[in-house]
C-alpha cells in the first residue's frame, strides 16, 4: 500500500504542519550560536519550497538537542529560523511557544505562502512520550500534517507520529518520499548482482540489517572493526583490533547462514594495520592470508588491505545495485581513509543503483566529494537502518493510504 504524498495534496490557504529534522550540528562562538553543517535543512527545501509556490501557509515543527522536556534556550530554533530565511529568500516567523495562543496569534495573521517556525518541540516532554493532548494541540495549529522528517521517523512522537491522527489527511514530504523510495521500494526487488557492502564498528548494531539482507543480496563485503570479530570466529589473529569478543558465536551463525543460503561474503584478505592510532601514523600492509596470517601481534587493524580494495573494486563493477552502510576503516583520519576512499570511487563509477545509508558512511562519501554521484544518500542513521531491517517506522505507519 502507498503512501499519501505531498503532491497530490492541494494545500492552497490551507495550514499545513510540516515536520522536519531540523537537528543540525552548531558550535557557540562570540556568544552566538552558528551552524555548522546545515545539510539537513537544505535537505527539507524541496518540500519547503514546494508548499510555497503552492500557496500553502506552512507551520514547521522540528526537534533540536535534548532539552529532555523542558524549555532551555540553549536549544532554541530561533537561530535555525533566521538561516532558513537566508536560505529560502524570505522571512520565516517564529514562534517562541510550541502550542496555545501564541502560536495560533502568529498562524491567524499568515498569508498564503508564508513560513512559520515553532519553538523545540522537545521543550513539552509530552512531545517524546507521544502524548495524545500534546499531539492534539499541534493538530489545531493546522489542517493537514506533511512528515519530511526521515531521521525522526523511527519514533513515535507527538509530531512525527500522534499527530496523524488528529488530522484529515497525512501526507509524507518530498524528502521522505525519496528516502522509502529507495530504501523500500529499490531495495524490495533490486538488480542483480546485489552486492552490499557492511563496515562500521560493530557486528552488534548490524545483526538485523545483515540478517534482512540475507534473503535479499548475492554478496556481501565486509570491512571495518567488524571484519575482525569475523576472523575472531573463525581463528584468524586480529593482534590488537577491535573484536566483540561475546559476538563470535553469533559470527560464525551470521557465515554459516550465508553458506547455507548461497550468499557471498567476503572478508578482507589483507589489512592495514598500526601501532599508533593518529593523523601522522603510517600503518602497513598485512600479508594476504589465505588461512596463514591475519594481524600482527601487538599491531591494530585499522583499514581494508589493497588487496582487498582491488577484489572489492572488482565486486562493485559488476554489480546492479550497491547498498553501502558502514566506513571500511577509520576514514576520520588521513592515513587510514584510502580504502573506505577507493571503494567509494569504485562505487561512484560503477552504473549500478548507489545507495549509501548510515551517518559516518555519508559523511565519509561527502568528504571525498562523491555524494552528487551516487544514486541516493540516505538522512537517516538509525532510521535507515530499522528500514533496511524491514521494521515499520511510527513516523511511515502513521501516514494516510492512498
Ligand atoms: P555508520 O554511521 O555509517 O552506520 P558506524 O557508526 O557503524 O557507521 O561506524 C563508523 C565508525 O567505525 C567510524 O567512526 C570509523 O572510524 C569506525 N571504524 C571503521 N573501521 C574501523 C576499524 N578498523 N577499527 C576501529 N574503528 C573503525
Ligand atoms: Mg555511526
Amino acid at each position: 500500500m502507498a503512501k499519501l504524498s505531498v503532491r497530490s495534496l492541494s494545500v492552497k490557504g490551507q495550514r499545513v504542519l510540516l515536520r522536519v529534522d531540523f537537528n543540525v550540528p552548531t558550535e557557540e562562538k562570540d556568544g552566538r550560536t552558528r551552524i555548522t553543517d546545515d545539510t539537513r535543512i537544505r535537505e527539507s527545501l524541496p518540500t519547503l519550497k514546494h508548499l510555497i509556490a503552492e500557496g500553502a501557509r506552512v507551520v514547521i515543527m522540528a526537534h533540536f538537542g535534548r532539552p529532555k522536556g523542558a524549555v532551555n534556550l540553549k536549544y532554541t530554533l530561533r537561530p535555525v529560523a533566521e538561516h532558513l530565511s537566508t536560505l529560502i529568500g524570505k522571512t520565516v516567523l517564529f514562534s517562541s511557544e510550541v502550542i496555545g495562543e501564541v502560536p495560533r496569534g502568529l498562524i491567524a495573521e499568515m498569508q498564503d505562502g508564508d513560513v512559520l517556525l515553532l519553538e523545540n518541540v522537545r521543550f513539552h516532554a509530552e512531545e517524546e512520550a507521544n502524548e495524545a493532548g500534546f499531539a492534539a494541540a499541534l493538530a489545531s495549529l493546522g489542517d493537514v500534517f506533511v512528515n519530511d522528517a526521515f531521521g525522526a521517523a523511527h519514533r513515535a512522537h507527538a509530531s512525527t507520529a500522534g499527530i496523524a491522527a488528529h488530522v484529515g489527511k497525512a501526507a509524507m514530504g518530498l524528502l521522505m518520499e525519496k528516502e522509502l523510495q529507495y530504501l523500500q521500494g529499490e531495495l524490495s526487488e533490486p538488480a542483480r548482482p546485489f552486492v552490499v557492502i557492511l563496515g562500521g564498528s560493530k557486528v552488534s548494531d548490524k545483526i538485523g540489517v545483515i540478517k534482512a539482507l540475507m534473503e535479499k543480496a548475492n554478496t556481501f563485503l565486509i570491512g571495518g572493526a567488524m571484519a575482525y570479530t569475523f576472523f575472531k570466529a573463525q581463528g584468524i589473529p586480529t593482534g590488537n583490533s577491535r573484536v566483540e569478543a561475546d559476538k563470535l558465536d553469533l559470527a560464525r551463525e551470521i557465515l554459516a547462514l550465508a553458506e547455507s543460503k548461497g550468499v557471498r561474503f567476503l572478508l578482507p584478505v589483507d589489512n592495514l594495520e598500526t601501532q599508533e592510532i593518529s593523523a601522522t601514523a603510517q600503518p602497513r600492509a598485512t600479508g594476504v592470508h589465505g588461512g596463514a596470517k591475519g594481524v600482527s601481534e601487538g599491531w591494530e587493524a585499522v583499514d581494508i588491505g589493497p588487496e582487498t580494495v582491488a577484489l572489492y573494486r572488482t565486486e562493485i563493477a559488476s554489480a546492479k545495485t550497491v547498498l553501502w552502510n558502514g566506513p571500511l576503516g577509520i576514514f576520520e583520519l588521513p592515513p587510514f581513509a584510502a580504502g573506505t576512499r577507493s571503494v567509494a570511487e569504485a562505487v561512484a563509477a560503477s552504473g549500478a543503483v548507489t545507495i549509501i545509508g548510515g551517518g559516518d558512511s555519508v559523511t565519509a562519501v561527502k568528504q571525498f566529494g562523491l555524494a552528487d554521484r551516487m544514486s541516493f544518500c540516505s538522512t537517516g542513521g538509525g532510521a535507515s537502518l530499522e528500514l533496511i531491517e524491514g521494521k515499520v517506522l511510527p513516523g511511515v505507519a502513521a501516514l494516510s493510504e492512498v
